[in-house]
């Protein structure tokens, strides 16, 4: 039985010797227990630091350890998808460099797979501890509303830390999708999911690459990418206006017939105009957003860009 544990690295050369001293610890522990065997593989997600140059160091001294590097940063998704499709294992773990996910996790969540009940254990925090109180507020927001809007349920607290079996593993992969959003892709291949509750645990070394805005776009991807709701909003929101065109029409025809036409309201026209445009370009403005994903996915680009695989290393060291 081989287990994989895929690895997204972004600037992450202080974490990675942590996070494989401390995989290795589960790792020699889960091959007595379970006689499972492990790969790790390491995707450097184009990183500026030495992050590469630690995925060859730990290759050389352990074969067990093997990575993918990419011609540049294409995000943590498309981190997660080179991982998936390079791991050989019966079972495929998905986990941050950062020890956020424990990897002594690992032993129950095999037992749960192993129980035959489950296909997939999946890991969700109970608290955000150390986030400030504003991003918590706002991740809280982005869920209720995803949740309402998108058939796909994605749940509150679901970190990206998962061991699937084989099928599901290619189910994942058979999402080759370009904008991709794991949380929503996740859920919506379905499968047995056992969830597993922990406190949220702080980075080990190095710093979150993640900052207001670029979890704010990181919202919109989900929405877009797993609801049409938007778009039935936007036809819904031209449907009252024209109501309320419709009333205002009849309302001043009448006033005309009945009082004669001074010509007053110009402040209100100005502003009932000034409100239309506004609605009007919200409106395009999501089906912008939709054309736009349309638009990279029909592309059809590839996901990632691999400059480098261990293969490669392999292959220069035998000359
Ligand atoms: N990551 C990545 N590419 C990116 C950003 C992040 O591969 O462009 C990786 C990062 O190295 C880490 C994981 O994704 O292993 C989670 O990132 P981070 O810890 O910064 O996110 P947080 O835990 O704060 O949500
Ligand atoms: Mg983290």
């Amino acid at each position: 039985m081989l287990i994989s544990l895929v690895v997204p690295c972004y600037n992450e050369e202080e974490a990675m010797p942590l996070f494989y001293r401390e995989a290795s610890r589960v790792a020699a522990e889960m091959k007595q227990s379970h006689g499972a065997d492990f790969e790790f593989i390491f995707v450097d997600d184009g990183s500026r630091d030495k992050t590469l140059q630690v995925a060859r160091r730990l290759h050389s001294a352990d074969p067990r350890v093997r990575y993918v590097s990419f011609s540049r940063n294409f995000g943590k998704e498309a981190g997660i998808y080179a991982g998936l499709k390079a791991a050989r294992g019966d079972y495929v773990a998905t986990m941050d460099a950062d020890l956020q996910d424990p990897p002594a996790l690992l032993p129950q969540m095999l037992d749960a797979l192993l129980s035959g009940d489950w296909d997939c254990a999946a890991t969700r925090r109970t608290t955000r501890k150390g986030e400030p109180p504003v991003r918590s507020w706002f991740a809280h927001k982005f869920y209720q509303i995803i949740n309402r809007m998108s058939d796909t349920e994605i749940v509150d607290g679901a970190r990206d830390f998962r061991l699937m079996n084989r099928r599901m593993t290619d189910a994942v992969l058979q999402l080759a999708e370009y904008n991709r959003f794991s949380k929503g892709i996740f859920s919506w291949v379905g499968f047995r999911t056992k969830w597993f509750d922990y406190e949220n645990v702080e980075r080990v070394a190095g710093k979150t690459k993640w900052n207001f805005w670029s979890l704010f776009k990181y919202s919109i991807e989900g929405i877009v990418g797993f609801s049409t709701a938007p778009l039935v909003f936007a036809a819904l929101v031209g449907v009252i206006f024209c109501f309320a065109a419709f009333c205002g029409i009849i309302f001043v025809a009448v006033r005309a017939l009945m009082f004669g036409d001074p010509t007053s309201g110009w402040p209100s026209m100005i502003c009932i105009l000034l409100l239309c445009s506004g609605v009007q370009l919200f409106c395009l403005g999501i089906v912008g957003e939709y054309l736009s994903k349309t638009y990279l996915e029909v592309k059809h680009r590839p996901i990632y860009i691999a400059q480098e695989t261990e293969a490669d290393q392999d292959a220069r060291s035998r000359g």
